[in-house]
């Protein structure tokens, strides 16, 4: 009811908003609750056409403002739930790396829903007499359609948010597209905001006192401090500021009179609300950029390195070459893993690979890295150990593995390790089949053992 009061304010012509925030609402929460949404609008939709009414004092038979009311009603309701069904469905058929897609179709739905509003409403109000059937009568769907779209574009994505916290047991789905940061500092925000309402105002303010028409085009520099905000701050933020800015220009647009220029105004929002939310793909592109770049850094079951990302670490051999520091290579193996599967079964198995990972991280320095080469077999990178060193890490890695605890697992596990210092001429790759070639010997020799290039220990 709130909205639709703030609505009333900002009529700049009979029927007509400069910007009508019930549509952002209407459409948000069909899509968000469903049908369940709909008793609470209709209410609204009625109550409306009464204050309009009373407003306007046309004085009008109560039967007819019924019947006005109820057309009302289902013009704008229709219009939004065929709408926001549309994107639902969509949405539930895609998964969150498909946003920009999602983004787009709601820039497209969005507004195509309002202008069936808008050519409802006006049929609406045509048919119960509101309106005259003339060509004027014929015009209305226009302003109609802008301040619906306005209202859709600037307020749906903030309203699901403020709606989801309300009821928080709908609309899982929004949490999918991922269109979460953390937010800057406060006051930071509130200078940017400031800065973007006073441009704002001050161009209002000269198209109003220079009568200039050109004048109001100023009103595009907007996107300039908009997208300063839509790449700095979080998504809320930039909804917040989007949708303040709305609200000033069409309360400016009311009290200083500039009802010619109504329709720049109303471009320049709608413009500007479009470039927000492309322009807040880019941190979610960022971010899910970097979580695809950790899945190929990191083995999902046990967080060691992927085999690929381990055998990119060259650098750590030339960084160990340049300070003429030794750099040592273990590789080591489960022994009889595949008996632990067959016994045990294959989510004991996948434990006791995310627990031997476990041990053996903690048995690293910080330079060290853990990688695992697939299977059962594992790899470690010794930076600063020679081959007595890095044996007897896996030395101590071989004594503390039958001491694994692993739930579900009644026997003991050992591993054989190959153990090889990384010499001058050696690449991570030709040092990894020295070592493998010493793991192999080892289990050869029966296992639980651990064979070096110089020294081997039993
Ligand atoms: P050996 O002592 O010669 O190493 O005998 P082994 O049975 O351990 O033989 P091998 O290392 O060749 O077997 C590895 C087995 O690990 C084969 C495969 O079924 C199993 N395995 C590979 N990846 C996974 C995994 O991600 N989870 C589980 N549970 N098992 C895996
Ligand atoms: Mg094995």
């Amino acid at each position: 009811m709130l909205l639709w009061k703030v609505a009333s304010i900002m009529e700049y012509a009979p029927h007509a908003s400069i910007w009508f925030p019930p549509a952002g609402l209407t459409f948000s929460a069909i899509l968000l609750l469903g049908l369940r949404a709909i008793p609470a609008i209709a209410f609204c939709c009625m109550a409306a056409t009464f204050w309009e009414d009373a407003t306007y004092g046309t004085q009008l038979p109560w039967q007819q403002l019924l019947e006005t009311g109820a057309l009302f009603t289902l013009a704008h309701i229709s219009a939004y739930a065929i709408g926001a069904s549309l994107l639902k469905l969509l949405i539930s058929r895609r998964d969150a790396h498909q946003l920009p897609s999602l983004l787009l179709a709601f820039t497209i739905i969005g507004p195509a829903s309002a202008l069936l509003a808008g050519y409802l409403t006006q049929t609406a109000l045509i048919i119960s007499g509101m309106l005259p059937d003339s060509p004027s009568g014929h015009q209305l769907w226009l302003p109609l359609w802008v301040g619906d779209l306005l209202g859709i574009l600037v307020l749906t994505p903030l309203l699901i948010g403020v709606l989801r916290r309300i009821y928080p047991r709908y609309g899982v789905w929004v949490s999918e597209l991922g269109l979460r940061q953390l937010p800057g500092s406060g006051w930071e925000f509130l200078l940017k905001l400031a800065t973007t309402l006073l441009l704002m105002v001050v161009v209002m303010l000269l198209t109003a006192s220079l009568q200039s028409k050109e004048m109001a085009f100023a009103i595009f520099f907007l996107c300039i401090p908009q997208m300063w905000i839509v790449y700095t701050e979080t998504p809320l933020r930039s909804g917040i500021s989007i949708a303040l800015m709305s609200f000033a220009t069409a309360l400016l647009v009311k009290y200083l009179a500039l009802h010619d220029d109504a329709l720049v105004f109303q471009f320049s929002i709608s413009v500007l609300a479009a470039s927000t939310y492309f322009g807040l793909l880019i941190p979610v592109l960022a971010s899910s950029n970097s979580r695809l770049r950790e899945m190929t850094r990191k083995d999902s079951l046990t967080r060691a390195y992927s085999r690929q990302h381990f055998f990119q670490a060259e650098l750590e051999i030339q960084r160990a070459r340049y300070y003429q520091q030794p750099i040592s290579l273990i590789v080591f193996d489960i022994d009889f893993f595949k008996q632990i599967n067959d016994r045990f079964g294959h989510t004991v198995g996948d434990l006791a690979l995310i627990s031997l990972a476990e041990l053996a991280t903690t048995q690293l320095r910080q330079a060290d890295m853990l990688g695992r080469f697939g299977g059962d077999e594992f790899m470690l990178l010794l930076p600063g150990s020679g081959q007595i060193d890095a044996t007897t890490t896996a030395e101590r890695l071989r004594l503390a593995l039958p001491n694994l605890r692993v739930e579900g697992l009644t026997s003991q596990i050992t591993g054989s390790f190959g153990v090889t210092e990384i010499a001058a001429e050696d690449t991570v790759n030709s040092a990894f089949e020295k070592a493998d070639v010493l793991l192999l010997e080892a289990k050869r020799l029966g296992r639980n053992l651990v064979l070096g290039t110089i020294t081997a220990t039993e």
